[in-house]
C-alpha cells in the first residue's frame, strides 16, 4: 500500500529538523464544566469575590512558580503576568459587577473586556498585553469552575508542541529535551513563540494553516528551514533525516572561523546586543564586532532620561568587551513597539507610522545631543572603534543632519534603512553618510504594509518577500558603487539560507543574535560567490516567500 504523506506549510523561523508525536495545546476551558458551573450559586457577592481571590492566588502563584525556574526575558514576562492577574483595578471591576448581579464568570469576562479595550487603545506593547489578559481570563475561569488551566500541557515524552499561538506562560520554562519543536497556526517571525524558540534553539514553524486539525499523538516531521510539517512520515526516513541534521548542526556548533564564502569572499559576522551583559557574552562568539546595539532596550523601565554620565557608563559597558573590534551604536529607537516613558509621544493614532526613532529628535533635539555626547564619552573612555547610526530615517536631509551631529563628535556616522524611501534613495543617502545598515524587520513591515506584531500576517511580514529583497538589492548596489559598507541587522541575517541570498545581493556584513552566528558562518563557508548570486537571482524572481525558499535551496544545491 502506498501512503501519501500530507505536508503542511508555514513560515520557518528557527532551523532544524524534529520528529515526534504532536502534543496539541488546549485553546480553551472545558465548556461542559463552564455550563455545569452556571452562575456558581454563591451566597452573596462577597462569597463570589472570595472564590475570585482564591482563583487569582492559584493563577498568579502558577506564573510565579514558572518565573522562579525561568531566566531572562521569560522570567520577566511571567512575573508581569502574575502582577496583571493580581491587579487591584481588575479586582475592583470584578467586585463591582459581581456585587450587582452575582454572576462571577460574567463579571470576570466583563472586567477583562474593559481592560482589554483600554490596553488595545494604548497600542504598541500595551496592546500585546491584551493577549496576556485573555490568557489570564481563561486560567481564572478554569480555576473558578475547578478544571485544569488551559494552555500547553506538560509533555512526558519528546513531543512537537502544536498550538494556535503560544502565550508567554506556555513557552516560558519549556524543556527543550521534551518539546523538540514548536508549530503554531498563527504568529509571525517576530512573535513571542518565535523569540522563545530562537532562545531555546528548537525548530519552529509559525503561521501553519491547518495544523490545529492534526490529532494529538500524530507523528510529525518538522523542518524549521523549509517551513514544512509532514504528517505521519515514514519513520525510518524521518529518523535518518533528523540524525543527518543533528550531525550537520553539531558541525556548525564548532564553527569558529571568520565569515567568508567557500571561495574566500569576506562577510563580516557581527552581534546584535542589548546591554552590557549581552555584549559581554556575545564577545565570546566568533564575531568581528557588534552590528547593532539597541540602546533603547537599556531604558525600557526608566521613567526619567538618565544623565549623560550615567548613559556614558552604560554604553561603555557595551563597548569595553569589544575593544580591538568595533561597535555600531544605534541611537534611541523609542516609540511604537518599544515605548520609553521619557521619550515616546503619548496617544498617537498609529504609532508605527508616528514619531518614533530619529523623529523623536525633531521637537526634542536635546535628547539626541545628550545621547551622542554620552556615546562619544564612552568611545573615548574605552578606546573601542565606535560607529553611530539612527533608526527610522526617511529622507536624505535627515541623514545629513544626523551625520553632521555624529561627525562633530569624531565618530563614524550611518543610518538604518528601514523605510522604503531610504532604500529607494540609498545612492543619495550614501553621499552624506559613511555606512548603511538595513533593518529588515521594519523594512518588511513598511514595504508590505503589515504590522510586524500581527499574528495573522506571517506570510507578509516575511523578509523573503521578493519586494523586500529588491529594496535590499538596490541598497547593496548603491553601497558597492559608493565603496561604503552596507550590512543587514534585522532577523533576516540570522537565517542561514537567506544569509546566502543577502551575500549574493552584495551585502558585506550580517549582524544577528550571537547564538545564530555559528550556523550562518558554517553555511556561508559551504557556498561559492557564484552560488550566492544564483540564489539571489532566484529569490528576486520568485513569486512569494515559499517559492523563494524552494528556488534558493535548488540554486545552492546546484
Ligand atoms: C529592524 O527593524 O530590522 C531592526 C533591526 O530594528 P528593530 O528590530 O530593533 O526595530
Ligand atoms: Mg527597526
Amino acid at each position: 500500500m502506498v501512503t501519501v504523506a500530507t505536508t503542511l506549510r508555514g513560515t520557518p523561523v528557527v532551523p532544524g529538523l524534529a520528529h515526534a508525536p504532536a502534543l496539541v495545546a488546549r485553546a480553551g476551558v472545558d465548556s461542559d464544566a463552564v455550563a455545569r458551573f452556571g452562575t456558581g450559586d454563591f451566597a452573596d457577592g462577597d462569597a463570589a469575590l472570595a472564590a475570585y481571590d482564591a482563583a487569582v492566588d492559584q493563577v498568579a502563584g502558577g506564573f510565579e512558580a514558572k518565573a522562579g525556574v525561568a531566566h531572562g526575558a521569560a522570567a520577566e514576562v511571567l512575573t508581569a503576568s502574575a502582577g496583571l492577574a493580581r491587579d487591584k483595578g481588575l479586582r475592583g471591576a470584578v467586585a463591582k459587577a459581581v456585587r450587582s448581579d452575582g454572576d462571577l464568570l460574567a463579571a470576570v469576562h466583563a472586567a477583562v473586556d474593559q481592560f482589554v479595550s483600554i490596553f488595545t487603545g494604548m497600542g504598541g506593547l500595551m496592546a500585546e498585553r491584551a493577549t496576556d489578559l485573555r490568557d489570564i481570563e481563561r486560567r481564572l475561569v478554569a480555576r473558578i469552575v475547578g478544571v485544569p488551566e488551559p494552555g500547553a500541557p506538560a509533555p512526558v515524552a519528546p513531543s512537537v508542541l502544536v498550538a494556535e499561538d503560544l502565550a508567554p506562560a506556555d513557552t516560558a520554562g519549556l524543556d527543550p529535551a521534551l518539546v523538540v519543536a514548536l508549530v503554531t497556526e498563527k504568529g509571525g517571525p517576530t512573535s513571542h513563540t518565535a523569540i522563545i524558540a530562537r532562545q531555546l534553539a528548537i525548530p519552529c514553524v509559525v503561521g501553519t494553516a491547518g495544523v490545529l486539525d492534526v490529532g494529538d499523538g500524530t507523528p510529525l516531521l518538522v523542518d524549521g528551514v523549509a517551513g514544512t510539517v509532514e504528517l505521519d512520515p515514514d519513520p525510518e526516513r524521518a529518523e535518518a533525516a533528523v540524525a543527518a541534521d543533528r550531525a550537520a548542526r553539531e558541525a556548525q556548533a564548532s564553527w569558529t572561523g571568520t565569515g567568508a564564502t567557500a571561495d574566500g569572499t569576506s562577510v563580516k559576522l557581527l552581534a546584535n546586543v542589548a546591554d552590557g551583559p549581552s555584549a559581554a557574552s556575545s564577545a565570546d562568539a566568533p564575531v568581528e564586532g557588534v552590528g547593532l546595539f539597541r540602546t533603547e532596550l537599556c531604558f525600557l523601565n526608566r521613567t526619567e532620561e538618565p544623565g549623560v554620565d550615567e548613559q556614558a557608563a552604560i554604553y561603555a559597558d557595551v563597548l569595553r568587551p569589544f575593544a580591538g573590534r568595533y561597535v555600531v551604536v544605534r541611537t534611541l529607537d523609542a516609540g511604537s513597539d518599544k515605548p520609553i516613558t521619557f521619550a515616546t509621544h503619548e496617544g498617537e493614532e498609529n504609532p508605527a507610522l508616528g514619531v518614533r526613532g530619529l523623529r523623536l529628535s525633531f521637537d526634542n533635539p536635546g535628547l539626541l545631543e545628550r545621547q551622542l555626547d554620552a556615546v562619544a564619552a564612552a568611545a573615548a573612555e574605552t578606546g573601542t572603534e565606535t560607529w553611530v547610526m539612527a533608526p527610522m530615517v526617511a529622507t536624505v536631509a535627515e541623514a545629513a543632519s544626523f551625520a553632521e551631529a555624529v561627525r562633530e563628535r569624531g565618530l563614524k556616522a550611518g543610518v538604518m534603512v528601514e523605510v522604503p524611501s531610504s532604500a529607494l534613495l540609498a545612492e543619495r543617502v550614501l553621499e552624506v553618510v559613511d555606512f548603511l545598515s538595513i533593518g529588515t524587520n521594519d523594512l518588511t513591515q513598511y514595504t508590505m504594509a503589515a504590522d510586524r506584531m500581527a499574528t495573522d500576517l506571517a506570510h507578509l511580514t516575511d523578509p523573503w518577500q521578493p519586494a523586500v529583497l529588491h529594496l535590499v538589492a538596490m541598497t547593496a548596489r548603491a553601497g558597492r558603487a559608493a565603496g561604503k559598507p552596507v550590512g543587514v541587522c534585522g532577523e533576516a541575517a540570522a537565517d542561514p539560507l537567506l544569509a546566502c541570498v543577502l551575500v549574493g545581493l552584495g551585502i558585506g556584513s550580517l549582524s544577528m543574535a550571537a547564538a545564530a552566528v555559528r550556523a550562518v558562518g558554517a553555511q556561508l563557508g559551504t557556498v561559492t560567490d557564484e552560488a550566492c548570486r544564483a540564489a539571489a537571482d532566484a529569490a528576486l524572481a520568485a513569486s512569494d516567500p515559499m517559492a523563494a525558499r524552494d528556488a534558493v535551496r535548488v540554486a545552492l544545491a546546484g
